[in-house]
C-alpha cells in the first residue's frame, strides 16, 4: 500500500473514532436544557419536564425548610437531573427497579419522569402513569440538608420519616389514612428490608408528625442541631424534647 493511502486510511480511522466518541456522548449524557434558580440548577430535556421544574420552583421551598434545617446547609447548591424513560434506562440505579422515583447522591437529585411499575403484595404489579417527581424531589432535598447539616448517620426512619413530612408540608397531605407500623417496628434498621417501602414511609411519618405535634417543629430543627454539635440522636432528641429517651419512646407508643 501507497504511504499516501496508508495515511487517508488512518486520517479516516482516527476521524470515526472521533465522530463515534461524540455520538455515544451525547447519547449516554443526554442533551439537557438547564434552569437555575438560587441554589437549584435543573436539568431537564422536555416540555412536561420543564413543567414540573416550574411547579417545584414556584413553591415556597426555603420557607418550609428554614423550620427544619440552618440556614448553612440550604444556601450549598444541587443539581437536579429529570429522567425521562430513556434516560433512567442509563442510569445505574434507576434502571436497577422501576419503583425507585428518585435519590440523591452527591450533592444531585435523580428524578424519575416516566411511569413507574410497583411490584405489590402477591405479585400483582401495579403502574403509576406518572410518578410524582415534584414530591420525590422535596423528599430527596431533605437527604440533601441532613447530609449538609450532619455528616452522621441518622436512625432511617427519622431522615425517611422527616423527608416524607417535608414534601407533604409543601404538597398537601395525603388522603388516604394509614395504619401505622408499630414505632418498636420501624426504629429497627433490619425490618426495612422486610416490610413495604409504602407502610414503613407513611409510619415513620406518622411517628415524626407525633413527636412535631407533642413537642413542636423546633424540637425536630433542635434534634438535628444538637447533632450536627457533636450529641448522639438519643441524647439531642433527650435534649430537644426535655424528656428522658424511654419517656419519649412511651409517649410515642401510645
Ligand atoms: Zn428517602
Amino acid at each position: 500500500m501507497k504511504p499516501k493511502n496508508m495515511f487517508i486510511i488512518i486520517l479516516i480511522s482516527i476521524f470515526s473514532i472521533a465522530i463515534s466518541i461524540a455520538v455515544y456522548t451525547v447519547i449516554s449524557t443526554g442533551s439537557y436544557s438547564k434552569k437555575t434558580n438560587n441554589q437549584f440548577t435543573f436539568y431537564y430535556q422536555t416540555k412536561e419536564q420543564f413543567k414540573i421544574v416550574n411547579k417545584i420552583i414556584n413553591q415556597h421551598i426555603d420557607k418550609t425548610a428554614s423550620v427544619f434545617f440552618p440556614t448553612e446547609s440550604r444556601n450549598s447548591k444541587v443539581k437536579v437531573y429529570l429522567k425521562n424513560k430513556n434516560e433512567a434506562k442509563l442510569d445505574s440505579i434507576l434502571s436497577q427497579r422501576s419503583s425507585i422515583n428518585g435519590y440523591y447522591l452527591n450533592n444531585k437529585i435523580i428524578l424519575r419522569t416516566d411511569r413507574a411499575i410497583k411490584e405489590g403484595p402477591g405479585g400483582n404489579q401495579v403502574i403509576f402513569a406518572k410518578p410524582d417527581a415534584v414530591k420525590t424531589f422535596y423528599h430527596e432535598y431533605v437527604h440533601h440538608l441532613l447530609l449538609k447539616t450532619i455528616n452522621k448517620e441518622l436512625p432511617r426512619w427519622f431522615e425517611e420519616g422527616l423527608a416524607e413530612h417535608f414534601a407533604h408540608q409543601i404538597i398537601g397531605q395525603p388522603s388516604e389514612k394509614i395504619k401505622p407500623l408499630g414505632f418498636e417496628v420501624i426504629t429497627i434498621d433490619e425490618n426495612w428490608t422486610k416490610y413495604p417501602s409504602d407502610e414503613l414511609y407513611p409510619s415513620s411519618e406518622f411517628y415524626i408528625k407525633k413527636i412535631i405535634s407533642r413537642w413542636g417543629e423546633k424540637s425536630i430543627k433542635e434534634t438535628i442541631i444538637s447533632i450536627s454539635e457533636g450529641d448522639s440522636f438519643i441524647t439531642a432528641l433527650q435534649k430537644s424534647t426535655g424528656q428522658k429517651y424511654t419517656t419519649v419512646i412511651n409517649e410515642l407508643s401510645k
